[in-house]
């Protein structure tokens, strides 16, 4: 099971890895904004993509609505994590496509469950 992280920030993408791992998630691949995530999307198969919103260059909205408008992608499960807690913003990256969202900061607890619903277990 591959995972794409996308953030920009070298911190979080450490982070997110970091609790991947220890939850048992090893095969992690990762870029910094959206179109380096659309390169990795093409590089190899992805079984979940968790992206972050505010990044340069494409945003994780404009990211999901490229996932979304793809044959290829659409069906990959997203999980954002966001800053973004407004109800609006939620809304809006809900129509965009993604799953499910989780808000920074986290705890490995709530990263763990909401793979675990996003990927249906
Ligand atoms: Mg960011």
């Amino acid at each position: 099971m591959r995972i794409l992280v996308v953030d920009d920030s070298t911190t979080m993408r450490r982070i997110l890895i970091n609790t991947l791992s220890k939850l048992g998630y090893t095969d992690v691949v990762n870029g910094c904004n959206g179109r380096e995530g659309l390169d990795r999307l093409a590089e190899s198969p992805i079984d979940l993509v968790i992206t972050d919103w505010n990044m340069p260059e494409m945003s994780g909205i404009e990211f999901i609505r490229a996932i979304r408008a793809n044959d290829k992608y659409k069906s990959i499960p997203v999980l954002m994590v966001t800053t973004n807690a407004a109800k609006d913003d939620i809304v809006e990256a809900l129509k965009a496509g993604i799953n499910n969202y989780v808000v920074k900061p986290f705890t490995p607890d709530v990263i763990k469950e909401k793979i675990e619903a996003v990927l249906g277990k």
